[in-house]
């Protein structure tokens, strides 16, 4: 390694809760001179004031009965007991087919490990404590998704300031735990804007709840919107608060129907996310999963690596960190954990040294390699030194596409086109017919999105890639072309032809290829040579001017994911999730700011390099 781990660095940064362990084992903050909870009776604390104070779980099973989302937020993540209460509570009342939205607003994150210490208080907890322990993020800044599927909850948990995490959430909430440390030590927790972001961020009727009476909040609370009444308080505190916004819970709709064209990494990733959301979900596509670029014998995962642009990073990051979860969690879907990538250009050097100090990326995620660590990983020798990305993969495809569109229909026909209706969309045959009529299309076809929505600014570069059987393959490494293990043998390629919409396999590709290969691993090129064929394909990825993908409505019930250039299998599963919220109405995983710049209507403000497809 030629850099320090930026770890070291972090250790002290302002970012650390400072946490002191009092002698009853419970953590105090030295940061803000408050506690987490309270040491005699913290569980039932949090369940009067919190729980029983947003009127659950009446208010998920009753009124809301049948409303298929219920979405709770927090100020406050702090040590999750709250959370960890009110999944204890959910498991046990939850209403049939009912999903439990979370989302938490966490400054100064504690680790997994200060985390179980904190929550070993509770053992009647252990077992929710334990699934939410599971999934503990690293407490890098920005928005992380965690899974819950056994008790079919999410958590959102926004790292970073309560105010920046507020205006970059969609909401709505139904139910608000307003636990942010006293409004004396910490008034930053409870201003004004603060409540009016809570406030512009409610569903009619939401709850609310905190154990603070302060009049400042009370005011600030009923200024905008909420009818605010004073409560007996718990244990030994006089008074604890509970309010309700104007408005009745909106009755359940009905699920809604979605037309999800193409069964590429895209189509698949909006499947997946809206069956998860318990939509209703028909894939229209004439060749079956993976017959674009999605289809090589294995894709690598791996983020666009922006020194400059900390939104665009950000974003990477955790599309990378979702990824990574969901194709864990899929058998064999995985078939290596990290991606060298090799300096290419003399200024690769400076830029890598300033990724690997990002600090977006959890302990250790993003390492330089000097080139003698570079030639024992590749197993031959190279004088490029590198940057390793640890939590970049190389999946096979097909283990990610079927299991991701099953529980979908499916049509079997190629689309010829999208029309409008005055209640949704219909999908209809090249030669007219009508396939199916749907309340939301999402167009996610890859290059072939761009016939049916002209208007996207798409363009097409084809690919081929090659594969060898037999050969061990070292770890996957990229450098503009790339090396990827598929399990049995050895995928290297791609070209890249600009403005080709209709490739055919090539011997002359194939030299590219090898050509590549052999400029950074002349050895294993040698015996790619000379290895049994396992064969090659093409494909055509869609790009956009600013290589960053489109997702976003385009039109009222038409949705599109599209122009992931090469990052597909990076972008994709985060980005069906955003567009399933979307399409459901419901809080989307993306911060705003990222959610804007990859809109489909979005202003290209400069070009991306061309390099990165
Ligand atoms: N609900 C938590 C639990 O169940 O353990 C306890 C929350 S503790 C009372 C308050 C939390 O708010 C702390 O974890 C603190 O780091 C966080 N916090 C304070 N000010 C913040 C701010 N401006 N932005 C984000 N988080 C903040």
């Amino acid at each position: 390694d030629i850099a320090p781990e930026p770890a070291a660095e972090r250790a002290e940064d302002d970012a650390s809760p400072q946490l002191v362990w009092a002698d009853d084992g419970s953590p105090r903050s030295g940061r803000f001179g408050d506690v987490y909870f309270s040491k005699d009776d913290g569980l039932a604390e949090t369940r009067a004031v919190f729980l029983q104070g947003c009127g659950l779980p009446e208010a998920w099973s009753g009124a809301r009965a049948g409303r298929s989302a219920f979405t709770v937020a927090e100020l406050g993540f702090g040590t999750g007991l709250n959370i960890v209460a009110l999944l204890d509570l959910w498991r046990r009342t939850r209403p049939e087919d009912g999903r439990l939205k979370v989302f938490s607003i966490e400054g100064f994150p504690l680790t997994r490990e200060e985390a179980a210490r904190a929550l070993a208080a509770w053992p009647e907890l252990a077992e929710t404590a334990a699934g939410v322990l599971e999934v503990w993020p690293a407490g890098t800044p920005g928005f992380h998704r965690l899974d819950l599927p056994q008790w079919g909850a999410t958590i959102d948990l926004a790292v970073g300031d309560a105010r920046w995490a507020l205006e970059q959430w969609s909401g709505p909430a139904d139910a608000w735990f307003l636990d942010g440390f006293s409004p004396a030590l910490n008034p930053g927790m409870w201003s004004p804007e603060i409540l009016a972001l809570v406030a512009a961020r409610s569903a009619p009727g939401a709850r609310l709840a905190t154990f603070t009476v302060a009049g400042a909040v009370r005011r600030g609370l009923a200024e905008h919107g909420f009818a605010v009444e004073k409560k007996p308080g718990h244990g030994r505190k006089r008074e604890r608060l509970e309010a309700r916004m104007a408005g009745d819970a909106a009755a359940a709709g009905r699920p809604r129907h979605v037309a999800v064209i193409g069964a590429g990494i895209a189509g698949a990733a909006a499947a997946r996310a809206l069956l998860a959301e318990g939509a209703r979900v028909t894939v229209v596509e004439a060749e079956g999963s993976g017959a674009g670029a999605s289809g090589f014998p294995a894709s690598l995962v791996t983020p666009r690596l922006d020194a400059g642009d900390a939104l665009i990073a950000g974003f990477h990051a955790q599309a990378l960190e979702r990824a990574g979860a969901l194709y864990r969690a899929l058998p064999d879907a995985v078939v290596a954990e990290g991606v060298l990538q090799l300096e290419q250009a003399p200024r690769d050097a400076t830029r890598f040294d300033k990724i690997a100090a990002q600090p977006l990326w959890p302990e250790g995620a993003m390492r330089r390699l000097a080139p003698a660590a570079c030639s024992e990983r590749l197993g031959e020798p190279t004088t490029r030194g590198g940057l390793m990305m640890a939590q970049a993969l190389a999946v096979r495809s097909s283990a990610v596409l079927e299991p991701w569109l099953k529980g979908a229909e499916r049509i079997a026909a190629r689309v010829g086109r999208l029309e409008p209706t005055a209640r949704g969309w219909r999908v209809l045959a090249e030669d007219g017919a009508l396939l199916i009529e749907v309340d939301a299309v999402a167009l996610a076809a890859g290059w072939g999105s761009a016939a049916l929505a002209p208007e996207l600014s798409l363009s097409p570069v084809a690919g081929q890639a090659d594969w060898v059987e037999g050969v061990a393959a070292p770890p996957p490494a990229a450098w503009g072309g790339y090396v990827a293990p598929t399990g049995q043998g050895l995928l290297y390629g791609a070209t890249h032809d600009r403005g080709m919409e209709t490739p055919q396999p090539s011997d002359a590709a194939t030299a590219r290829n090898r050509a590549t290969l052999a400029a950074v691993l002349p050895r294993l090129a040698e015996t790619a040579e000379t290895a049994p064929r396992g064969g090659r394909r093409t494909a055509v990825r869609a790009t956009t001017p600013d290589r960053l993908p489109l997702c976003g409505e385009r039109r009222p019930g038409m949705f599109v994911l599209t122009g992931l250039g090469s990052r597909g299998f990076c972008v994709a599963p985060l980005l069906g999730e955003h567009l399933a919220a979307l399409i459901l109405g419901r809080a989307s995983p993306l911060p705003a700011e990222a959610a804007r710049r990859l809109a489909p209507g979005r202003q290209t403000a400069q070009p991306a390099p061309a390099a990165d497809v």
